[in-house]
């Protein structure tokens, strides 16, 4: 007589099982049944099915794995990127960061969906003055849109000399504000060049 204790009835083969119990790992198809006969609180094989007994993580199914850091905010927490088919299928922490030790926090988490949502944003949107819709814009196009604007209105608003005769060498005519994912390379050399070009306001929005 099976003892209350004793792990669900197993089978050599699916084949082998009697009608109610295939499909599954070994023991009654039902889960409840399977409970009754082995797995009183449902924590083990009475809680598994022949599907998910067979199921494997993406982590392990990867053809590789690329070392990345999260691109939401400047903590710069280690990430794993899983890749299979040459298409993103899971990205988990870097235990071997020395920054986050493994963790993500829930925005970090969901950073997948950043990468493979069908809402992700991939070209540049301009919406021109007066204009009542986006227009999508070639990178190099919207590029050299930016510098030229620039370039322009450097020359337009260049101050050699303050109200007072004080030489100043700067233009308010453009400012610059950098995000929190911007991370300290980033930053210098936006910080390099905004004051080469005379800008004066240059911040970011951690401190606005
Ligand atoms: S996981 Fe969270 S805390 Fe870490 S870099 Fe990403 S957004 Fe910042």
């Amino acid at each position: 007589m099976r003892s209350k204790r004793a792990g669900p009835a197993r089978f050599a083969d699916e084949e082998s099982q009697p009608t109610h119990m295939k499909g599954t790992t070994g023991g009654p198809r039902l889960p409840l049944l399977r409970q009754l006969v082995g797995d009183r609180h449902g924590l083990g094989a009475a809680a598994r099915s022949k599907r998910s007994a067979e199921l494997k993580p993406r982590t392990a199914i990867a053809d590789r794995v690329v070392d990345s850091i999260c691109p939401y905010c400047a903590v710069g927490c280690g990430q794993k990127v899983y890749v299979k088919d040459e298409k993103v299928t899971q990205i988990e922490g870097d235990e071997a960061s020395p920054i986050s030790r493994g963790h993500l926090c829930p925005k970090g988490s969901a950073s997948l969906q950043l990468v493979t949502s069908p809402s992700r944003e991939t070209k540049v949107k301009y919406r021109r003055s007066y204009g009542t819709e986006w227009e999508e814009l070639p990178l190099e196009r919207a590029m050299d849109m930016i510098a030229d604007r620039l370039i322009a209105v450097r020359g337009e608003t260049w101050q050699h000399e303050d109200e007072n005769g004080d030489v100043v060498n700067r233009t308010l005519g453009f400012a610059h504000l950098g995000g929190a994912t911007l991370d300290n390379e980033e930053n210098y050399l936006i910080k390099k060049f905004f004051s080469a070009m005379g800008a004066v306001q240059i911040e970011n929005q951690a401190r606005i």
